[in-house]
């Protein structure tokens, strides 16, 4: 499996040379539904996990845990996530008129699937979210001299920073080490919602360079920020926006409509889920994550996301993909293979300590 990004519309360091020394190494994962094996880099797949050694599980505090919890059953159970997920894609699948695609014991399978549970009780197995292999993702910052990178999260929310979501653990291996596999990892009985639990896919890492979000470039170099922000330098290069729309279909018009949105739709971030690469912005300015045990400026190590495109804009859409009708998100056969939802279709983007991967990592919700 190979995904392909097409070149970017501008060569923007050819009209910004300033820029190229913000130019950093990404990896776009390219999540697809497949069924991946401990040994392959994948999202929602087993965990190259040793045998002997502990699952890990969450001990709240969750919702339950509060002196005043929100009653009732507000829970979905795993079971009935991947039910439903099976459901839909068969019903999808079928022709006819969309009422008559499922049989009657097929709708009354989905009633109950999507019926919700009560709250679990402490301690939560940890769901497998993704692991990366060395070899797929070659950036060395992230494994840190081991060679396998797997992260797990508690499913249920938790607000530390004012913003509920899982609670994510990072975990590092050298693959030689394991030699008996856990089999049958613990699985939590529930979630608290769908968008949590992670389809099974396999990877196509992709290599591609990124720049700057604007508001973090005006940070780093206030003048060269302002540059792109106006007309002057793109207009000397012979770069028209309506040109460059009649050119590449894929460029949606609102996306080339100043400059600056063709700079931050098609020339500086990739969509979707990645690693390594810049910080996404946008949910808010551009704050500190300063590493919490040294206080070096973490850099983005893992990027988990909701969606694998930006608006509309097409330019991002690997060639293998063209014949996709659309991409959303939430949907299991358009863009967002991984079926993951977090909040407002937000990015969960996990930030490790450059001077030691051990320290703990810094998560940012944008
Ligand atoms: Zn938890
Ligand atoms: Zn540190």
């Amino acid at each position: 499996m190979t995904r392909t990004t097409p070149p970017r519309p501008v060569d923007v360091t050819a009209i910004f040379p300033e820029l190229a020394p913000f130019a950093r190494t990404a990896y776009r994962l390219h999540p697809r539904n497949g069924a991946p094996t401990a040994h392959d880099s994948s999202v929602g797949g087993p965990l190259l996990w040793p045998a002997e050694e502990p699952w890990p599980s969450c001990a709240g505090p969750h919702e339950w845990d509060k002196p005043k919890p929100v009653r009732g059953d507000h829970a979905e159970s795993l079971e009935g996530v991947r039910t439903t997920r099976r459901l839909l894609r068969e019903e999808a699948s079928r022709p006819g008129p969309r009422a008559e695609r499922l049989r009657p014991e097929e709708r009354e399978a989905l009633r109950q699937a999507n019926a919700r549970v009560p709250w679990p009780a402490n301690p939560v197995p940890m769901l497998p979210v993704a692991q990366l292999w060395a070899r797929d993702v070659p950036l060395p910052g992230l494994f840190a001299g081991t060679d396998v990178l797997q992260v797990l999260w508690c499913p249920f929310d938790h607000d530390e920073d004012g913003k509920p979501y899982p609670r994510v653990t990072l975990r590092r291996r050298t693959a030689a080490d394991v030699t008996d596999v856990l089999a049958e990892p613990p699985r939590p009985a529930s979630v608290q919602y769908s968008g949590y639990v992670p389809e099974p896919c396999l990877l196509a890492p992709e290599r591609v360079t990124e720049y700057p979000n604007l508001m973090e470039l005006a940070l780093l170099e206030p003048g060269l920020a302002e540059e792109i922000e106006g007309e002057s330098r793109w207009e000397a290069a012979g770069v028209r926006l309506d040109a460059l729309v009649a050119e590449h279909p894929d460029l949606d018009p609102d996306d080339a409509e100043r400059y600056e949105d063709l700079y931050r739709c098609a020339l500086s971030l990739a969509p979707g889920w990645k690693a390594g690469g810049w910080s996404t912005w946008g949910r808010t300015d551009p704050v500190d994550r300063p590493c919490p045990a040294c206080g070096t400026p973490a850099e983005p190590l893992l990027t988990l996301a909701s969606t694998e495109a930006y608006g509309d804009s097409g330019t991002w859409i690997p060639y293998e993909d063209r014949d996709l009708v659309r991409w959303g998100h939430g949907d299991v056969e358009s863009g967002n293979q991984a079926a993951l939802t977090l909040g407002d279709c937000d990015t969960l983007q996990l930030h490790a300590c450059p001077a030691d991967p051990a320290h703990p990592f810094v998560d940012l919700v944008q």
